[in-house]
């Protein structure tokens, strides 16, 4: 019988309380990181930062008239690496991209083309 979800997840916390994760039961409750904050430097108000940051830049511009980065400098590069790192996996590096996979694509169909053809025509069966 398979082992029920509540079970594993006890087990979970067991080896989390064993590895010093966690609150007392074992449970993760700090698993992502703590949001940016950035602070106006007109009023001191905080607010978080967020990839776009639509909260920080209406702040700035309808409380103060000003701009984003005269309100919370920096806080347009927090937000180009949030968006930087919010797409992991993806983005241009590491990997073919989509152009190269279809370029290698019709190679491999030319192989196998070539391969039919010289199969066919007789013999000559290696290539390159
Ligand atoms: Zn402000």
């Amino acid at each position: 019988m398979p082992e029920s979800n509540a079970a594993a997840k006890r087990r979970t916390f067991k080896a989390n309380r064993a590895a010093g994760l966690g609150d007392e039961s074992g449970r993760l409750t700090r698993v992502k990181e703590p949001p940016k904050m950035s602070k106006c430097t007109v009023c001191q108000l905080e607010l978080k930062i967020t990839k776009t940051n639509t909260e920080l830049t209406a702040h700035a511009t309808s409380k103060h008239g000003s701009t984003l980065d005269a309100c919370f400098p920096g806080a347009s590069a927090v937000a180009a690496e949030l968006a930087a790192g919010g797409k992991k996996g993806g983005g241009s590096a590491g990997g073919p991209t989509k152009k190269q996979q279809k370029a290698k694509n019709a190679d491999d169909l030319d192989d196998l083309l070539s391969a039919g053809l010289s199969a066919g025509a007789g013999k000559k069966r290696g290539k390159k």
